[in-house]
């Protein structure tokens, strides 16, 4: 007998499923391109807006004759003519410039934008994504550290959500949702501890950019890379989550996980604890922050514990990697200081990378930076932008 089609379910249902539509600001960097491997293994469920680089318009346009977006920006002016004749024939429409990429956000066909250039020059378009409603799926974890209390506000006035794509925030998140925020006592953010873990003060003083971009578990963009390994990032993750999850600077503790493979763990005021864990890769948290509130199937590799037998844990060194002391000054400080915190820290990683100074003279620049900036109590946007600006020329100073 034939059987009747299931008149619930997608294939036949008569309405087309409603997809959801995303742009993704800084396309060409290491989560961009990864996001866009999720897009594709979900073709049903996620549509394609925006795509947009700072500089890298070879790969832009290779990610825009695949993906065939609505939109792409290039930041650099002088790729323009390039990127639109490399893209002539397609319905893409093509801009270039910082004032381009801040209105694109603001079209009315988005409904998430993925945050994923990496610094400060993710305020402004996140800014503009939330005030026109966007929903953001935020990667951009400077944005935070540096605007957190008035970007949370923004997001609030606005009804809008803003999802972690960090994995520790993620975990954080998903260990929260269907818990009442009253319930959470602290956060436990796990750190792998990087490259250097084991090193001494003497020998930290000697590493080189190769072996600071040589991360042990996480195959991350060179910027997020050295702060890893800095532990830096560790400290603005800890300043993300305070604005992420409303938290007191005393409520967020890191700890050492060197295998990464729980992501973090939250702790309620029963005593009990809850953890996130599995494979470090990226893919999953973007993939989970695009489909909220659902779960998607993936093909991404399942854990195996017999891989992993032990699972260990240590105390932070915060003698032998100040950032993360210094990160948790700013945030109790609060006001500009994350923002001066976070500027001389951008500066002192290209002047590391681009092999200026020494591993150990990154937080004595931040640190001198934080003492000579001029410290505000309420900033606004445009003092952001201000601090933003002079704690780039004092940490240059120290430099050369
Ligand atoms: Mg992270």
């Amino acid at each position: 007998m034939k059987q009747a089609p299931e008149l619930n379910h997608n294939r036949f249902s008569l309405k087309k499923k409603k997809l959801k539509r995303i742009a993704i600001i800084g396309s060409t960097g290491s989560i961009g391109s990864q996001a866009l491997q999720v897009i594709e293994e979900h073709e049903d469920e996620f549509g394609l807006e925006v795509l947009t680089a700072n500089r890298n318009a070879d790969l832009l346009i290779r990610q825009a004759l695949r993906h065939v977006p609505k939109a792409v920006v290039i930041g650099n002016q002088s790729e323009y003519n390039r990127v639109r004749d490399a893209l002539a024939g397609l319905p893409v429409k093509v801009y270039a410039g910082e004032d381009a990429l801040n209105q694109v956000v603001e079209m009315d066909t988005i409904d998430i934008v993925l945050t994923a250039l990496v610094g400060f020059c993710g305020l402004q378009p996140t800014v503009n994504a939330i005030k026109s409603g966007k929903d953001i799926a935020l990667a951009n974890k400077e944005t935070l550290v540096v605007a957190g209390e008035y970007i949370t506000r923004l997001a609030e006035e606005n009804n809008t959500m803003i999802l972690p794509v960090d994995s520790e925030h993620s975990a954080i998140f998903q260990c929260l949702v269907g818990e009442n925020t009253g319930s959470l006592e602290k956060i436990y953010l796990t750190a792998s501890g990087g490259p250097f873990r084991n090193l001494s003060m003497a020998d930290l003083e000697n590493v080189t950019r190769e072996e600071a971009l040589n991360h042990p578990n996480w195959d991350m963009g060179e910027k997020i890379t050295i702060d890893s390994a800095s532990l830096m990032n560790k400290g603005l993750e800890a300043i993300e989550a305070r604005w992420l999850f409303n938290l007191r600077p005393e409520q967020i503790e890191v700890v050492v996980h060197p295998q990464s493979i729980i992501h973090s763990f939250v702790q309620f005021v029963d005593g009990s604890m809850k953890a996130q864990m599995g494979l470090p890769d990226m893919k999953l948290p973007i993939l989970y922050a695009l489909a909220f509130p659902n779960r998607l199937k993936s093909s991404f590799t399942r854990f195996n514990f017999t891989d992993y037998p032990s699972l260990t844990f240590e105390k932070a060194d915060t003698k032998k990697f100040r950032n993360l002391a210094l990160s948790f000054e700013a945030m109790k400080k609060g006001g500009n200081m994350p923002c001066v915190l976070n500027a001389a820290n951008e500066v002192a990683v290209e002047a590391f990378l681009s092999d200026r100074i020494r591993f150990l003279a990154m937080p004595e620049i931040i640190e001198e930076t934080m003492n000579k900036c001029m410290f505000i109590g309420n900033p606004g946007l445009e003092d952001y932008k201000n601090t933003d600006q002079e704690s780039r020329k004092i940490a240059e100073s120290l430099i050369k």
